[in-house]
């Protein structure tokens, strides 16, 4: 903890610890947070009196069951699911999906906590969640895909609802598997309920946007951060780590507002492309083909693929971390500063370990911390339940002035609010800070429930 974390706040963290014995991504993720609350608490008696802090950090309830399903070989397979109630202060818990080998309720914790203020921060009327399973969809073919997510919402719907949960897609679930879940959700209720899963394909209920929102809305906040030190994308290189939505998306979106991404990556390595990332070949290749980033490199004259180094060796001026938690550390941060890195923005969640966030303040860089900066996803999210709600579909144009506009209120917020609690130009404690009053005030409201 901070040397100037008042001792209320020391025993808050130590209880979490004490309760959550081993979840050590949860722990990072509150810890980060409630580093940033001493401010708060000084001028809200009230919070310390009413526990607030306390039930911020306790979830709502967890869920965690079995998720049994066959292979196209017969096999069978057990499964774990997990879906988190995070808080539900603000709206329906809402959150994403994740299934990955790695999942385990540490991780589904953390992910839930910080999309608690996330989802604050948007602005919007919804609460925060987060789900998934160590499911591995590598490999696997469409039908197996299918009675996997079958299986899974056949656990799941029982806690769902357009008033009650919403999840969506993360790290593994895409519209495909939004689909599969979305059908088996409908057979088991007899009700088409648009509402309760956001993230749908566009002839079922979803928005456009949503696909390209995390990405789009990572390099609109950059964007902000650009200008409010006077500056702009033009000509500016940025490097952005992964090869999913956010990836893809940011790096249409730097280009369209005129910056060059020269890299990106998956698990296997990462590619450096001069002449900027070609999006033609990089969606054939990670969205059409589901294939390898070296794939490009195999296509494209100006592109090397480097085989499982580090994409953070590649000197760039901005960085937009969109792979997956603690994927940037305290060594890649100082290679970034070494050349010349001055804003990090994050497009996953949590990407940059406590190490790399502290090299980044002593080296003067500017760091957008996810829960601020990739929060264009669950915002479209939201503009998709509204048109669900409404009956309506909005143009690509509308939803995407609407996006933006959430994303530049976010910055906005954010450093403003950094400026009223003392630390100007600290996006980490205006995003703290601003997602937690919106969440806290509510809390407090809604009594002792
Ligand atoms: N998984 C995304 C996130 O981390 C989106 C969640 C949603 O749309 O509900 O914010």
């Amino acid at each position: 903890m901070n040397a100037d974390v008042p001792p209320v706040v020391e025993q808050i963290y130590d209880d979490v610890l004490r309760r959550n014995p081993g979840e050590v991504e949860f722990h990072q993720a509150v810890r980060e947070v409630l580093e940033s609350l001493a401010v708060v608490l000084t001028r809200h008696s009230e919070y310390t009196e009413m526990k607030t802090v306390e039930r911020i950090c306790e979830p709502e309830r967890q869920i965690i069951f079995r998720v049994p399903w066959q292979d196209d070989r017969g096999e069978v397979h057990i499964n774990r699911g997990f879906r988190v109630e995070f808080n539900s202060a603000l709206g329906p818990y809402k959150g994403g999906l994740r299934f990955h080998p790695s999942v385990n309720l540490s991780i589904i914790k953390f992910l839930g906590f910080e999309q608690v203020f996330k989802n604050a921060l948007t602005g919007m009327p919804i609460g925060g969640g987060k789900g998934g399973s160590d499911f591995d969809p590598k490999g696997r073919s469409d039908a197996e895909i299918m009675r996997f997510c079958q299986s899974f919402m056949t656990e799941l719907y029982r806690h769902l609802g357009e008033y009650t949960d919403v999840p969506a897609g993360d790290i593994g679930v895409g519209s495909r598997e939004i689909g599969y879940l979305f059908g088996q959700y409908k057979r088991i209720t007899n009700r088409y309920e648009s509402g309760v899963l956001t993230g749908k394909g566009l002839g079922w209920g979803g928005s456009l946007v949503r696909t390209e929102a995390t990405g789009y809305g990572a390099a609109f906040f950059a964007d902000e951060m650009l200008q409010a030190r006077g500056e702009s994308f033009d000509g500016q290189r940025v490097v952005i780590s992964g090869s999913g939505n956010v990836a893809v998306y940011g790096v249409e979106k730097v280009h369209q507002l005129g910056g060059t991404a020269v890299a990106c990556s998956d698990s296997s390595g990462y590619v450096v492309d001069e002449k900027g990332i070609d999006l033609d070949v990089l969606k054939q290749v990670k969205e059409v083909e589901r294939g390898r980033i070296g794939d490009y490199a195999d296509r494209v004259a100006s592109a090397t693929f480097v085989e499982g180094g580090s994409i953070w060796d590649v000197p760039c001026d901005l960085a937009i971390p969109s792979a997956t938690q603690n994927e940037l550390d305290g060594d890649a941060a100082t290679t970034l500063a070494r050349n010349g890195c001055r804003y990090v923005v994050e497009g996953a969640n949590m990407p940059s370990t406590p190490d790399a966030v502290r090299v980044f303040r002593e080296a003067g860089i500017a760091f957008a911390p996810g829960k601020a900066a990739n929060a264009g996803g669950v915002a479209t999210s939201a503009l998709e339940m509204q048109q669900n709600a409404s009956r309506d579909r909005w143009t690509f144009e509308h939803t995407e002035a609407r996006l933006e506009e959430v994303m530049r209120g976010i910055h906005a917020r954010c450093h403003e609010t950094a400026e009223e609690y003392g630390s100007p130009g600290d996006l980490v404690l205006g995003a703290n800070v601003a997602g937690f009053l919106q969440v806290a005030e509510a809390v407090h409201a809604l009594g002792l429930v």
